[in-house]
């Protein structure tokens, strides 16, 4: 992580700090909580790996199937506004997004990457950095490889992946908003705060990233009125430190097992 990303970092934290202050929905919550440095280990170096990864599946696909997509498509495509693009862009990403997270949820295998993510028992602007890059690297390519496909402009792609990532952090946020109606359309915190939900009737729903409405059509959306979740995480026995968590997923079920418990995750 070069020093901008470290400069990108604190400016992030000194804007969401304060809104958590301010809007949190669990007060009690200290900003120094169990794991913070854990998951500032991710905030600084889980980018590069995730972004080589994304590359080299953005390059593979491209270079292979993209040579089938007309240029006609492309040049029509990347002269719409910039704004009508970033609009399409959501759409499409987070349809994707959506598939490839709930393979996620779906594949044993590939739970066990993604179970990281849902370690956290704590959520804040922070924690929603925890995720295994085989996971975000996966999913960031599902979410995109369709958009480079089709030929977006570069900035239309860079305006977008600024919203997603302010979004992201905004979902996983300890902050009380209320979007009201806007809800039924695009992911709230309390939309997402449910996908983290350690609540049987909350498992395996409102796996979209940005826009709710797709949970809605594929019938896994879970809102129970203004209600938020008593409590956030898993049962996986998830190791506590970046290197193990990072390790977890490839190591054999059996060893694993004997792994604490009890995660500070
Ligand atoms: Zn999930």
């Amino acid at each position: 992580m070069d020093v901008l990303d470290i400069k990108a970092l604190l400016i992030t934290a000194l804007i969401f700090v304060p809104i958590e202050c301010l809007f949190g929905l669990r007060s009690g919550q200290k900003i120094l909580r169990k794991a913070f440095f854990n998951d500032l280990i991710y905030a600084v170096f889980n980018g590069v790996p995730i972004t080589l990864g994304l590359i080299a599946v953005v390059t593979l696909a491209t270079s292979t199937v993209g040579r089938l997509v007309p240029v006609y498509i492309g040049r029509a495509v990347s002269s719409q506004p910039v704004w009508l693009q970033v609009i399409e862009i959501i759409v499409i990403a987070d349809i994707g997004f959506y598939l490839a997270h709930r393979t996620f949820h779906a594949v044993p295998f590939l739970w066990r990457f993604h179970a990281i993510h849902h370690s956290i028992e704590e959520l804040d602007w922070l924690a929603a950095h925890r995720v295994h890059p085989v996971d975000q690297a996966l999913t960031k390519s599902a979410s995109l490889v369709p958009v480079y496909l089709l030929g977006f402009s570069s900035p239309a792609i860079a305006l977008f992946a600024f919203i997603f990532h302010a979004h992201g952090l905004l979902l996983h946020a300890n902050v009380r908003l209320n979007i009201g109606p806007l809800r039924w359309l695009i992911a709230s915190p309390q939309f997402h705060h449910w996908h983290h939900a350690h609540e049987r009737a909350a498992h395996d729903k409102n796996f979209a990233g940005q826009l709710s409405f797709i949970d809605a059509l594929f019938g896994t959306m879970y809102l129970p009125g203004k209600a938020v979740p008593e409590r956030y995480g898993v049962d996986d026995p998830i190791p506590s430190t970046y290197v193990e968590q990072l390790a977890y997923p490839l190591i054999p079920k059996g060893k694993s097992n004997e792994a604490p418990a009890t995660s500070d995750a």
